[in-house]
């Protein structure tokens, strides 16, 4: 093999580019080649490493070299280029860019018949406009697998359809996602840390997601959007993930909308279908970093309540929520609301308030020295709160009782007494008043529980 004519393998050529440009520079096609010097074309350019050292030492190139240019499949994923990406995000197609390809066929220092070269880029779907030129990448649609293997012959076969692809290619600048992809799939970093440092399947799944909620609302699912407009929605996800300009601040700002979102304000809340789709994603490597940003920004620019989720637990905040009030003192909400109405503390819907946390701490010091459950059982009713008595009798049937309800605690439910503590209990003022107009309140006599 000290007679085999080389070619150069081009940072961002496909290996089957190169192999065919090989191939052809010593008068072979590319399937002839690899069968002369006892290769199997369809596992080398698949990444399989005895087919690749083979080829690599046979054309003095590193193997490293050589395995970067193939398309290996791993799982629903392909690796090519030094990145990977999801099977779905591969055309299928052959691509190319006629600015590249007329550069190609102007470079007399490469073999006539091996000059045009494919570069890796092209095979990503989402690569709509070559980053280079400015132009719109020209697509002569899929073709036989068979003829996939040897690029110059097939070149020549669809010469006229390049020609006419090539007049019909108008420039357009080149998006923020074109700029990425190419820089990326030539092995350059210049995003950031946070999109340099996914691996780009992550990048770009998490690209058109991010995009939907930044362009059509986190609520919307990518289903109902079309393909060129996620590819659109992509874009716009890049150009507001790198970090060479304000960061994703704004983009998040837009996507949280903040003064829409309901008391509970956990990941779901802040970021819509966005959010269940990253937490499946949590194992990925690329899921904590981006993670960080977006509890960073929560916590940073959002009211969380103290409990909330976001990516982790954020349990210290500068407000509660009502339910987390009632659960901290043990009171009902709708007590909670009544107590916070009476003193002026709250004035409009409550649905969705914010407490601020120094209005809780002086609304829990107020009751901190109210009667308990058992203690007003004993004093209204002349009742005793034991289960030892009754172990039929629920307590929650107690705590949600009379009881509590004449001491604000709680007002629904059914309280079991017994007759001589009812009639009792009935004479008394102040149970009669509560007793007026309350329907959801039941008095079941029981022999059983009395004191
Ligand atoms: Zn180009």
């Amino acid at each position: 093999m000290n007679s085999l004519f080389k070619v150069p393998l081009f940072p961002d050529e496909q290996l089957r580019s190169h192999l065919s440009r090989l191939a052809h520079a010593n008068g072979r096609t590319a399937r002839l080649f690899c069968s002369d010097l006892g290769i199997d074309a369809d596992k080398l350019l698949r990444g399989d490493l005895d087919n690749i050292d083979k080829f690599a030492n046979l054309v003095s190139l590193p193997p490293a070299e050589v395995f970067r240019a193939a398309l290996s499949e791993e799982g629903k994923e392909v690796a090519t280029a030094g990145v990977r990406v999801g099977k779905r995000r591969l055309s299928g197609h052959v691509r190319f860019c006629p600015s590249c390809w007329q550069e190609d066929e102007a470079r007399d220092d490469r073999l006539p018949g091996t000059r045009r070269y494919l570069r890796s880029v092209w095979l990503l779907q989402q690569y709509r406009t070559c980053a280079l030129h400015g132009r719109r990448i020209a697509d002569l649609g899929a073709l036989p697998r068979q003829r996939n293997v040897d690029f110059c012959q097939l070149v020549n076969l669809r010469d006229s359809d390049i020609r006419t692809q090539t007049t019909t290619s108008h420039p357009e600048v080149p998006s923020a996602l074109d700029c990425f992809l190419h820089d990326r799939t030539a092995g350059q970093t210049r995003y950031g840390p946070l999109l340099d440092g996914m691996e780009l399947a992550f990048a770009l799944e998490l690209s058109v997601r991010f995009g939907v909620a930044l362009r059509h609302g986190k609520h919307v699912g990518q289903k109902y959007i079309s393909e060129d407009e996620l590819v659109l929605a992509s874009a716009a996800s890049i150009a507001a993930l790198r970090e060479d300009r304000d960061g994703p601040g704004m983009a998040l700002d837009r996507i949280i909308d903040a003064p829409a979102l309901p008391s509970i304000r956990n990941g779901a809340a802040l970021y819509g279908q966005l959010n269940p789709w990253l937490c499946r994603m949590k194992h990925h490597p690329g899921f904590g970093s981006f993670a960080a940003v977006l509890r960073e920004h929560a916590i940073a620019n959002v009211d969380l309540p103290s409990g909330s989720e976001v990516f982790g637990p954020v349990e210290t905040t500068p407000w509660v929520t009502i339910p987390r009030i009632a659960k901290e003192v043990g009171l009902s909400p709708v007590t909670i609301v009544d107590r916070f109405r009476e003193a002026g503390m709250i004035t409009g819907p409550v649905n969705d308030a914010l407490i601020p946390r120094a209005t809780f701490d002086k609304f829990r010091r107020s009751i901190a020295d109210r009667v308990t459950i058992s203690d007003a059982a004993r004093d209204i009713l002349g009742c005793r709160l034991d289960r030892s008595i009754d172990p039929g009798l629920r307590k929650e049937q107690v705590s949600l009782s009379l009881i509590s309800f004449l001491y604000g605690l709680s007002f629904v439910g059914k309280i079991g007494v017994s007759d001589e503590a009812l009639s009792g209990a009935a004479a008394r003022p102040c149970v009669t008043t509560a007793l007026s107009g309350r329907r959801d309140l039941e008095l079941r006599p029981t022999r059983t529980f009395a004191s």
